[in-house]
């Protein structure tokens, strides 16, 4: 049986803190909710905190705070309402031993720093904190002995292929598998005036509207390249794309022996948040069985077209230079979707928004929080400032 767990959900309001929550309420008794984060939706969180009673809730916009505290006092709860500067010492603290790592963004990174300095049980979704600080994200969990399961479909794959340093130690090389997003296929010019509600329309997932533009420019795929190398400590050279349109094969691990391991599911996050909460168990997620027949029998495999989508080759090179780089490309990159998705940007100027921050801010060292800080706010400063230019 899974052992309990007092379980924080930040980005409780999300595409990923809902698919959370789902399969933690399937398990009463055993998984708690203790604490609920949001941004500034304090509608849905109370909605949230009506269901769950979580002891803590969190509103990171403080004009949402009396909101929060009074709904909650007129709901009969005792739940304890918070503004956004409190989370990081209660995900450290004693409520919780869990943390889902939701929130959309740079901004999940404090958070999600607190969760592994504290040595909690950390359900890795915000890839970009490991984007922007890897090597930093990883030292404090092995320094504060968190266990760190990622969630993030792909690398949820990989983890189960690949779980301890024992599994590791034959490892040749990982493959990413990618759906290609909603304009697989497309050429290049085909893709200058695709609206936002195309971007977010993704074929097999739904998710979140920045990760779904994230995956219709395969920046999504360039950011989880990143994330692999830091969460399995293999250089970018050794890790592959692939673009598999069934998005049934999460991904691959190549050994030594010429033996490749895979992961296949139906596309749907509770399968990974199951395996992250119930980790080295099973537990039930609410997902149905994989049926191949009934998928279409087919596995597809093409590779991913750099031209269309130079986004992906822009996170290799970022990986490639290392240093501040990935937090550059990283905040360029959140600047110009969220551009992108209020109509200010043009689908194929992402990619030239975030090479021209690139460009302007070459990677330097990277040894401490405070550089990629700084690397992070002059490179949206930089992308902020263009946007006019490449509109
Ligand atoms: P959504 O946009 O659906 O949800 C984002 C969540 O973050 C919301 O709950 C939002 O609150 C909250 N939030 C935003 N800013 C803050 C803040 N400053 N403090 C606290 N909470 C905040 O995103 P997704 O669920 O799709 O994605 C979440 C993360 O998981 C991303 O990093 C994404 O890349 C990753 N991921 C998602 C997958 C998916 O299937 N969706 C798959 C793999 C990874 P509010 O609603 O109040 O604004
Ligand atoms: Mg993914």
């Amino acid at each position: 049986m899974v052992p309990a767990r007092d379980i924080a959900v930040l980005g409780a309001t999300g595409s990923i803190g809902g698919s959370a929550l789902d399969v933690i309420a399937r398990h009463p008794g055993r998984l708690r909710v203790a604490l609920l984060a949001a941004g500034r939706n304090v509608d849905a969180l109370l909605a949230l905190c009506r269901q769950h009673r979580p002891r803590h809730a969190v509103i990171a916009d403080e004009a949402g705070f009396p909101a929060l505290r009074d709904g909650l006092r007129e709901a009969g709860l005792d739940t304890r309402a918070h503004t956004g500067e409190a989370l990081d010492a209660l995900v450290a603290g004693d409520a919780c031993d869990t943390v889902v790592a939701a929130i959309v963004g740079a901004a999940g990174l404090p958070s999600t720093l607190a969760a592994a300095r504290a040595g909690k049980r950390l359900l890795l979704a915000n890839k970009e904190s490991l984007v922007l600080a890897g090597e930093l994200l990883m030292a404090a969990a092995r320094e504060g002995g968190a266990t760190i399961v990622p969630i993030d479909s792909e690398h949820n794959a990989i983890f189960q292929c690949l779980p301890d340093a024992h599994a590791r130690a034959g490892l040749r090389r990982l493959v990413l598998t990618a759906s290609g997003g909603p304009f697989r296929g497309r050429s290049r010019a085909s893709l200058a005036d695709v609206t936002p509600a195309q971007a977010i329309a993704h074929p097999k997932w739904s998710m979140g509207p920045k990760i779904s533009v994230d995956s219709a420019t395969l920046m999504n795929k360039g950011l989880e390249v990143i994330e692999a190398h830091h969460l399995f400590a293999v250089p970018g050279d050794r890790i592959d794309v692939l673009v598999h349109p069934q998005s049934l094969v999460h991904s691959l691990v190549e050994f030594v022996d010429g033996s490749t391991l895979a992961q296949l599911g139906l596309p749907d996050m509770r399968t990974a948040l199951a395996v992250g909460l119930a980790w080295p168990e099973r537990i039930v997620s609410g997902v149905a069985g994989l049926d191949l027949l009934a998928e279409g029998g087919r596995l597809e495999f093409e590779p991913p077209d750099l031209d269309a989508f130079p986004c992906l080759q822009l996170a290799f090179d970022a990986l490639a230079a290392g240093g501040t780089a990935p937090a550059v490309l990283n905040a360029a990159n959140e600047v110009a979707v969220s551009a992108f998705l209020q109509g200010e940007l043009g689908f194929l100027s992402i990619p030239r928004l975030i090479e021209d921050t690139m460009s302007a801010l070459p990677a330097a060292p990277a040894g401490t929080l405070e550089a990629l800080s700084d690397a992070d706010a002059g490179a949206r400063r930089h992308a902020s400032a263009a946007i006019a230019g490449f509109a």
